[in-house]
């Protein structure tokens, strides 16, 4: 690789990571309890003295409560804990730019940004906690989060005027507390594809795969400004697109839309954002088309305009080292 391959490596490394890596850290920080809880349970050989009533923390931070520990004919113990639905901890911010500064130790240049996951659900419980967690990334915002990732369900399979409503109103309050919005649609059908596009403040479209079956919503897509999160590791793996070779991502650029390269699930489809772009200049990008990539990620990024500029000049420099 080149010297200024590695940069432009190195850099979407870190300039793309912004929209992604970020949803999952949400969820991982995510512990203040609101909504029923959901049941599991697991069987142990050894449960330490674990009784009825016992916190049960992931990563430090408290999920759920143990509810019964029962000993089995075979000698093992099963225990059944309820895990509390998460949203968010009120001091998430707090918590993400001391993960951002512990990465930081180790890769100088990264910067990330902070989103939120909202989904809107036909199922008053479940949109209740939604919203719930809608109003957590609210105040998030003065705090410094930068946006939230909407999923309407049936994901990719709704048009309903309702429905649809919640989502166009909930994205203005978002866009009204200074964030950006990303909708994710498209990833397996066309259906909500239209609907999405008409999301006021609309910024980004997580996936959106399935927009290349309609020359009208690629034109619909083209014409709004809107950028395309590519995450071809994750569309091949759930089955979105059926090779990297057949997915649409030639054919969005070829189209004039802005396209980015990303994960959106890199722990469990195995992949890294530096993968990502190897893939991409497989399938024929060049160092230039990657640049761009990067580039189009940097500008659709919800972060500050302070920021963006730098993050913008940085890649500029690193294109004509
Ligand atoms: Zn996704």
């Amino acid at each position: 690789m080149s010297g200024s391959g590695a940069t432009l490596w190195k850099f979407g490394s870190f300039a793309v990571v912004m929209a992604l890596l970020t949803t999952c850290l949400f969820f991982i920080f995510g512990g203040y309890r609101s909504g029923p809880a959901n049941g599991y349970s697991a069987v142990f050989k050894d449960t330490s003295q674990l009784k009825d009533g016992d916190t049960v923390r992931v990563a430090g931070v408290r999920v759920g409560t143990v509810d019964s520990v029962t000993l089995r004919s075979d000698n093992t113990v099963l225990v059944r804990f309820g895990a509390d639905r998460l949203t968010a901890l009120p001091d998430f911010m707090d918590l993400f730019r001391e993960a951002e500064e512990r990465v930081q130790a180790h890769h100088p240049r990264l910067r990330a940004e902070a989103i939120g996951y909202v989904e809107v659900w036909d199922d008053a419980e479940r949109l209740g906690a939604e919203e719930v967690k809608l109003n957590a990334c609210l105040g998030a915002a003065r705090d410094g989060l930068g946006g939230i990732d909407l999923l309407v369900r049936p994901y990719d399979a709704t048009e309903d005027p309702e429905l649809w409503g919640t989502a166009y109103r909930w994205a203005e309050r978002a866009a009204s507390a200074g964030l950006g919005l990303t909708v994710h649609v498209g990833e397996f059908a066309t259906t909500s594809i239209a609907a999405a596009l008409r999301t006021p403040g609309l910024r980004r479209i997580g996936h959106g795969t399935h927009i290349a079956d309609e020359p009208h919503l690629l034109d619909d897509l083209a014409r709004s400004g809107v950028t395309l999160e590519c995450s071809l590791t994750c569309n091949v793996v759930l089955g979105s697109a059926p090779t990297y070779e057949d997915h649409p991502i030639r054919k969005f650029v070829r189209h004039g839309i802005p396209v980015t390269l990303a994960t959106d699930l890199p722990v469990h489809v195995c992949t890294t954002i530096g993968r990502e772009y190897a893939i991409a200049s497989i399938l024929g990008f060049s160092t230039d088309d990657l640049r761009t990539c990067t580039r189009n990620a940097v500008a659709a990024s919800f972060t500050t305009s302070t920021r963006r500029a730098a993050l913008l000049d940085d890649l500029r420099r690193s294109a004509h080292k």
